[in-house]
C-alpha cells in the first residue's frame, strides 16, 4: 500500500481498519462516511471522486438546515418511517424519529423517477426480505433503497411477512398520491 493510501481523501485523518469507502480516485475513512448519506451505496462511492464527496457533504450541511422547514404532513411507521410533507411536496425515509439527528435526506417527490416493492429469497431457504426501492433522478442519490422487514428472513406464511408486504404497498401508495407515476404492476 501506497504512502498516500492511509489517509482519508477529505478529511486527512489517518484511516482504521473498517468503515472506510473506496472511492474512484481515493478512500473516504469511516467519520466522514458517517456525515455522507445513508443512501450512498458502495457502487455510488466508487464512481465518485473526491472533489463529488466534498460537494455532498456540503450538500449533507445543506440538508440539515432544510429539515428545519420539513413538515410532515403525512407518515407511514416501520423500521424505516416514511415521512410526506404535502405543502412542499417532499418526503423523507428515516429509521430515526429524530430526523435532524439522523440528517435525513429531504428528497423532492418530483426527483422520483420509479419505485417496486421486491423480494430476495434465501438460498437453500424457505425465507425472503422484502425491499422497497425509489429510483430518483436526484444530484446528490440515485437511489432510496430498504429492506422493509425489521427481523431478516421471514417465512412467507408468517404475519411478520405479511405486515412487511402490507408496509410496502402502503409507502407505494402514499408517495403515489397526486403524483402522476405509472404505477407497475
Ligand atoms: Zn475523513
Amino acid at each position: 500500500m501506497s504512502d498516500n493510501l492511509q489517509n482519508c481523501s477529505v478529511c486527512g485523518e489517518i484511516l482504521t481498519d473498517y468503515g472506510n469507502k473506496e472511492l474512484k480516485d481515493g478512500i473516504l475513512c469511516r467519520n466522514c462516511v458517517k456525515l455522507a448519506s445513508e443512501w450512498l451505496s458502495d457502487e455510488d462511492y466508487k464512481k465518485r471522486t473526491v472533489k463529488d464527496i466534498k460537494k455532498h457533504l456540503k450538500y449533507r450541511e445543506a440538508n440539515l438546515v432544510n429539515l428545519d422547514s420539513f413538515k410532515v404532513s403525512r407518515k407511514i411507521e416501520g423500521k424505516y418511517s416514511l415521512y410526506i410533507d404535502d405543502d412542499n411536496k417532499l418526503f423523507v425515509v428515516s429509521k430515526r424519529k429524530d430526523l435532524k439527528k439522523d440528517n435525513a435526506d429531504v428528497i423532492s417527490l418530483d426527483d422520483i423517477v420509479e419505485m417496486s416493492v421486491y423480494e430476495k429469497k434465501y438460498q437453500d431457504k424457505d425465507t425472503v426480505d422484502v425491499y422497497f426501492d425509489i429510483k430518483l433522478n436526484n444530484k446528490e442519490l440515485n437511489e432510496v433503497l430498504f429492506r422493509v422487514n425489521e427481523f431478516n428472513g421471514l417465512s412467507v406464511d408468517s404475519d411478520e411477512y405479511k405486515q412487511a408486504s402490507e408496509l410496502a404497498i402502503n409507502y407505494l401508495d402514499e408517495l403515489m398520491k397526486d403524483q402522476d407515476f405509472q404505477e407497475e404492476v
